[in-house]
């Protein structure tokens, strides 16, 4: 918690690097940029895990690997007074109330679900709660912003999309192609999110939002997570928080305060802004927003906006998994 607000994290690739590069989260020495150290000292009350996989293997190998992402957060980061899952509403309102630390699965390209529903609805019993429908390339649900065809929704990811609306899932719309996009925006009746995206008109790059997109996005009561990635942010190599501040100013010129939230995309970034570099850096940050915009502003920025996002769209009641 920062200065008595809530603060959430809407995309981090922890779990990817852990795997990777064989790194413990409860180790303060290791060089991952949100380990439970960073994660206690950034203040974020509410972490997005996302299962992140390497594009270049066949849907079958990634299902695996998102398994083992998945059991690598029961195994290694949930604990009973430190990091708690959030599945439900009711989850989410006990461990703010409680002052512990929420963690939240997503699933970061759905390419795993291999044109099959039923996976869906696993993971969805597994604990995942968010899905980023592709990464950059092409899969059974949509195209991504790489991929040059830039096709929308499939048949089964339209499937997709209106199933995760019944189940209690947040569709996250940051790496799809354009007209992926809108599709997402034309299907699903909820608040749609881009976890960690930037915005085109401040810096163009094919994963930044057009004005359009980020209006829309805020009219369907999603929020738009800005990024720490350096290259969606500028030019230069000495990027610092000034630089993604340019970014929090259109967005919220744009989208309005209701529809700010950060995703740090730590952990999945090679390099990072010069004083942003990973989660003991995240108050430089948030005290640059509260001094510029104001105590409600940050607040809302820094958490709230998240938080209203899953209060209306996770499922009620406590979930097993
Ligand atoms: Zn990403």
């Amino acid at each position: 918690m920062f200065h008595g607000k809530w603060i959430v994290d809407g995309h981090a690739d922890i779990l990817y690097r852990m795997g990777k590069e064989k790194l413990a989260f409860y180790d303060h020495e290791n060089r991952l940029h949100q380990n439970y150290q960073h994660l206690q000292a950034s203040g974020v009350d509410l972490q997005v895990f996302v299962t992140f996989v390497e594009p270049e293997q066949t849907a079958s190998e990634q299902l695996f690997e998102v398994l083992d992402s998945l059991h690598r957060f029961r195994n290694e980061v949930e604990r009973t007074d430190r990091v708690q899952a959030v599945l439900s509403v009711q989850d989410l309102q006990r461990v703010l109330q409680n002052g512990h630390t929420g963690g939240i699965l997503s699933l970061e390209g759905a390419d795993a679900l291999n044109g099959r529903i039923s996976i869906l609805s696993t993971l969805f019993q597994l604990g995942v709660r968010l899905i980023g429908l592709t990464w950059n390339g092409a899969n059974c649900v949509a195209d991504g912003v790489g991929e040059s065809r830039g096709a929308g929704l499939t048949q089964f990811g339209r499937d997709v999309v209106k199933e995760m609306r019944s189940l209690g899932m947040v569709v996250d719309v940051s790496h799809l192609a354009p007209r992926g996009v809108w599709d997402v925006l034309d299907l699903y009746d909820g608040p749609v999110v881009a976890s960690h995206s930037n915005a085109m008109s401040v810096y163009a790059h094919r994963r930044n939002l057009t004005d359009d997109q980020i209006r829309a996005i805020a009219a369907s009561g999603g929020v738009i997570g800005a990024t720490f990635v350096p290259d969606f942010i500028g030019r230069s190599e000495f990027l610092t928080t000034d630089d993604i501040m340019k970014h929090i100013d259109h967005l919220l010129t744009v989208a309005g305060e209701d529809s700010v939230a950060i995703g740090s995309d730590f952990d999945g970034i090679e390099s990072t802004l010069q004083d942003l570099r990973n989660g003991s850096d995240y108050p430089r940050l948030l005290e640059k927003i509260e001094r510029r915009y104001g105590s409600t502003v940050l607040a809302k920025v820094g958490g709230e906006n998240w938080l209203r996002v899953l209060m209306q769209v996770l499922p009620q009641g406590d979930c097993e998994s």
